[in-house]
């Protein structure tokens, strides 16, 4: 089969390899859409997280092609989606129903091959039925929208809710395309790109707030009639945002937590005092699943897309043929498509 390997310089070079064998619980798929996620692009510019598989990339969507003798949920020529997480199933996470916990866990595309290759194996229970109504490249952004969903479940919004979402990156945008279906009354943006939180208002956002040119403080206190959000989300891992939230969250108050912390995160005294004065509840939102495996957030996000409640189409700026998958990456990390996803669709 044709597959996209990088080699040691970081670029991709298309060639022959072995196309994989299903074991007996394993579905072989040949790929017909795979989506390249901000992950996939740090992969490349980092090298410390330089992954362990020659062949990147865990967000596609395609039709099986094989199974494995001990496969009974799967057929040859079922359309589905990949969920690229594999839990070790033998911790005490696992055991427990928690395999988003699983420290053991391994992952397609950086601890074995990904899709950025004409085929791709997993086990049964990793992959997600498609029916008819959903194209390949919109179940490829599966996955990012059931991060979005786990969050959003997470935060537990009630219809009325005022939910302030800081980061309006193609992430966020997807929580905001999810918290449009809570019955949040309204959803600020906040962001320091003008082009971003003009996309936030296509995307449904009842209010922006630019962070370079207008007052924090003043926008929220005029939108909360001064008491500030009930729910506070932070999708871009900056430390000011981070500390925003506790600033920005009224009494009693939710904030969720997507971002890693910088290495130099402080907190001001102001916010940390905010966390016990005005009772907050703080939500860490990690990784996509629930149980049972892989979780409501994949079956629920599915069924939206299907009744184009989320419109991942919106996010899906180019496609490129596998030959060219290092013209994709480079579009991919120009700053200007930011916002953007890219397709990679191998032929046939
Ligand atoms: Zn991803
Ligand atoms: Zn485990």
């Amino acid at each position: 089969m044709k597959a996209a390997l990088l080699n040691d310089s970081n670029h991709f070079v298309v060639c022959q390899t072995n196309k994989p064998v299903p074991q007996e619980k394993e579905v072989l798929i040949k790929v017909k859409a795979a989506s390249i996620c901000d992950s996939d692009i740090k992969q490349l510019k980092q090298a410390r997280s330089r992954p362990a598989s020659p062949i990147i990339g865990h967000e596609f969507a395609g039709i099986v092609a094989d199974i494995g003798s001990q496969v009974s949920q799967v057929k040859i020529g079922d359309r589905v989606a990949g969920i690229p997480f594999l839990p070790c199933g033998s911790c005490a996470d696992c055991q427990a129903d928690n395999q988003h916990w699983c420290e053991h866990s391994r992952k397609i595309g950086t601890h074995q091959n990904g899709c950025f290759a004409e085929y791709v194996v997993l086990p049964e229970e990793n992959v997600i039925g498609l029916g008819d109504k959903i194209s390949f490249e919109e179940a490829a952004l599966l996955e990012p929208l059931a991060k979005a969903a786990h969050g959003v479940k997470l935060l537990e919004v009630q219809a009325g809710d005022t939910v302030a979402v800081f980061g309006l990156n193609t992430f966020g945008l997807m929580n905001i395309q999810w918290l449009r279906q809570t019955g949040a009354k309204r959803i600020i943006g906040l962001d320091t790109d003008g082009n971003n939180l003009w996309e936030a208002k296509v995307h449904g956002v009842t209010n922006t707030i630019n962070l370079l040119r207008e007052s924090i403080d003043k926008r929220i206190a005029q939108l909360t009639n001064g008491q500030g959000v009930d729910i506070a989300l932070e999708c871009t891992g900056s430390s000011l945002a981070e500390e925003q939230c506790l600033l920005i969250t009224k009494k009693g108050g939710t904030i969720g937590y997507y971002g890693m912390a910088p290495s130099n995160m402080m907190l001001r005294q102001q916010a940390f005092e905010n966390i016990f004065r005005r009772e907050y509840t703080i939500k860490g939102l990690w990784n996509t699943y629930s149980a049972p495996f892989p979780g409501e957030e994949w079956t629920a996000s599915l069924a939206l897309i299907e009744q184009k409640k989320l419109a991942p189409q919106q996010f899906i700026s180019h496609r490129f043929s596998l030959e060219d998958i290092q013209q994709a990456f480079d579009l991919a990390m120009d700053e200007n498509i930011s916002n953007q996803r890219v397709i990679v669709v191998p032929k046939g």
